[in-house]
């Protein structure tokens, strides 16, 4: 079945400017072929062909958000305990996934879970048991005892470089696709500076060497200049938050291709976090880092460091009037990036992060049909993106607001979807 979207504008995700008068034509599952209206190299119209006028709309690549906790839980409890089973995380997870697509993001890079529940999810939906987003996952986050995150069921705690091999490979065999580690501190735990070294280079080195072995990135939650720099030095592929770090260090990143997810809600969104009870300790370590950490991310943008999205929030929480991942790609532009380059770390860059670039990431003949349209020019007006009227994955339909593109309805199953529903639905 052939699908033909007309009268748009398309920005690619790989960064080059927009093209004014688009066609988009979806094949079943893929991009059968993307370009200018007029190109004399697309392809004729056929009987049976969809033919889908947008009314100007700009098509881009579907949404990621790589730094996601599916089971976030907000005020943090200061000290681990798990009031849901296993069976119902699962579920839980799984509506946010949902929830999350919906809203535009298209995949999903999930850093930290208990009782691998973000595989669960990720294999039901992936072999087509349940619509969602596509997801990668790491399975739980490994940290020193007492580390960042002991608070949280989502983190294991190992001690030495072969508890950590160990605890890698259990993350591996459960089917995990990255691993993830804590390095230092941060802001979600109680009595620990976001700075504060928690693992030791041999630790970090056992970790790098298993994922590396098995063909798997690491990411490492770091903040401070120090610890950044050991984390590029010690082989980590990617860096998420980098609340603080100097010129060299984003100098060092860029040489050595380290992407780098900054999160740049968790320091920047502080009315969200009071809107969710969020305790005194945390909301002050949060605005205590705020303006370091812009300030770092400004400097990693302008050596040229490959910025990825990544909210720690749920990617459909409403946060200043949108959803917390298109706000992310929003507070990009203000470390420098250009609407532009903000969309490209949302969808290309991230695609690469996530290993899944051959297949999704770009609008390109061949990959997979991931997309959304939204009302304006967020290339050139990046607020624009608020406005999500279509979202397609792999060629099926999640959410329709045009004319002609039967909407599912999946935005009216359970509680009303208003863009999220973070704090009413356990
Ligand atoms: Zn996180």
């Amino acid at each position: 079945m052939r699908t033909v979207l007309v009268n748009c504008r398309m920005v690619d995700g790989t960064g080059a400017a927009a093209i004014s008068d688009a066609a988009v034509v979806v094949e079943d599952d893929r991009l059968a072929w993307c370009g200018p209206a007029r190109d004399p190299g697309r392809p004729p119209a056929q009987a049976g062909d969809t033919v889908v006028d947008l009314g100007g709309l700009t098509v881009l690549p579907g949404l990621f958000n790589v730094h996601v906790h599916l089971g976030l839980r907000l005020p943090f409890p200061e000290r681990r305990a798990d009031p849901f089973t296993p069976g119902y995380r699962v579920m839980l997870n799984y509506r946010r996934a949902l929830e999350a697509i919906l809203a535009g993001t298209t995949s999903l890079r999930i850093v930290g879970e208990p009782y691998f529940t973000d595989i669960d999810v990720r294999e039901a939906i992936g072999r087509g048991l349940l619509p969602g987003p596509r997801i990668t996952c790491a399975g739980h986050a490994l940290i020193a005892t007492g580390g960042h995150g002991h608070n949280s069921v989502g983190c294991l705690e190992a001690d030495g470089p072969d508890a950590f091999r160990r605890a890698a490979r259990e993350q591996l065999r459960a089917g995990a696709d990255l691993i993830k580690i804590c390095l230092t501190g941060g802001i979600g735990t109680p009595r620990e500076s976001a700075t504060d070294k928690q693992m030791t280079d041999d630790e970090v080195r056992a970790v790098v060497e298993v994922a590396h072995s098995a063909g798997k990135r690491v990411a490492s939650h770091t903040g401070g200049d120090r610890a950044v720099g050991d984390a590029v030095r010690l082989g980590v592929d990617c860096i998420e938050h980098g609340y603080s770090f100097g010129d060299a260090t984003a100098a060092r990143m860029a040489e050595a291709g380290t992407f780098l997810v900054p999160t740049l809600c968790v320091t920047q969104e502080l009315d969200y976090m009071r809107r969710h009870g969020v305790q005194e300790w945390m909301l002050g370590k949060a605005k205590a880092a705020a303006a370091e950490h812009l300030a770092s991310i400004t400097r990693a943008a302008a050596r040229g460091v490959t910025l990825c999205v990544g909210t720690d929030l749920l990617p459909s929480d409403p946060v200043d009037g949108t959803v917390a991942t298109i706000r992310e790609v929003e507070l990009l532009t203000r470390v420098g990036l250009s609407p532009l380059e903000a969309i490209r770390a949302a969808t290309a860059s991230s695609a690469r992060l996530c290993g899944t670039d051959r297949i999704t990431g770009t609008l390109e003949a061949g990959k997979q049909a991931d997309l959304i349209a939204v009302a304006g020019r967020p290339d050139e007006r990046i607020a624009d993106l608020r406005e999500v009227r279509l979202v397609m994955k792999a060629g099926a339909v999640y959410r329709s607001r045009v004319d002609g593109v039967p909407d599912p309805g999946l935005d009216r199953l359970g509680a009303a979807m208003a863009g999220g529903t973070f704090a009413r639905l356990w």
